[in-house]
């Protein structure tokens, strides 16, 4: 084996009650649930999911979160995060399922000003969202220690004011239909995140503000943007 030069390290996350979740991949859904799709402007008909990623490197955890350079419309997405186990390439939704590992609370940071730029004239996504610590996500809980379901809360406040609150059975696109139709993209692996979208809510966040992320039954998700 030859030595690794430069010696880098993979990200990782942390698992509730112990391990770590190394990350390969991350990808994100947009435009998921109705409602937020129309406060951007969009027809929330059930149009097929479209994708976009971070780098694996964007995820943070931990109580401080830096605001990024070259923005000046920082907001916060607060998601629910899958972690797959396996993978596979074009996916029953039945097959799809069986590679969640876990579920974690995310946070998909957006440079609202840069996206507005690039839709605007056609240019890619990729520094509006892929940008250094644009995922926080909280501890990857493993599913059978946690019940998911239609009626699960998500939620996201800054400094005590509640700012997005919906159910997770709002989302357009199930997990197991996301993971089916991002799989006939890419080869999905052991280590890939997948962002599944964010309710109504979305706003700016600026140095200072204290957010905190939620979904019931999950590790939330706290920090404070500096
Ligand atoms: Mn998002």
């Amino acid at each position: 084996m030859p030595k690794l030069l430069p010696n880098i390290t993979v990200p990782y996350v942390l698992v509730e009650g112990g391990g770590i979740f190394p990350v390969r991949r991350i990808y994100c859904v947009g435009r998921n649930y109705a409602d937020h799709a129309r406060e951007m402007g969009s027809d929330p008909d059930r149009e097929p999911p479209f994708f976009f990623s971070k780098p694996n490197d964007a995820v943070i955890q931990g109580h401080h979160v830096p605001y990024p350079p070259m923005t000046s419309e920082l907001h916060h997405e607060v998601e629910l995060v899958l972690a797959l186990a396996s993978g596979g390439r074009d996916l029953t939704p039945e097959a799809a399922d069986k590679t969640i590992f876990g579920y974690a609370v995310g946070v998909d940071l957006t440079r609202r000003d840069l996206q507005a730029v690039a839709k605007d004239k056609g240019r890619p996504w990729d520094l509006a969202k892929g940008f250094d610590h644009s995922a926080p996500i909280g501890r990857i809980s493993p599913r059978e220690t946690v019940n998911i379901g239609n009626e699960t809360r998500i939620r996201l406040e800054v400094d005590g004011v509640e700012k997005q609150s919906g159910t997770l059975g709002q989302m357009s696109w199930a997990p197991a239909e996301i993971i089916a139709k991002l799989s006939a993209y890419v080869e999905l692996k052991a280590g890939d995140l997948i962002f599944t979208g964010t309710p109504s809510g979305v706003g700016e966040i600026n140095v200072d503000n204290h957010v905190v992320a939620e979904i019931e039954g999950l590790s939330r998700v706290m920090f404070t943007l500096e």
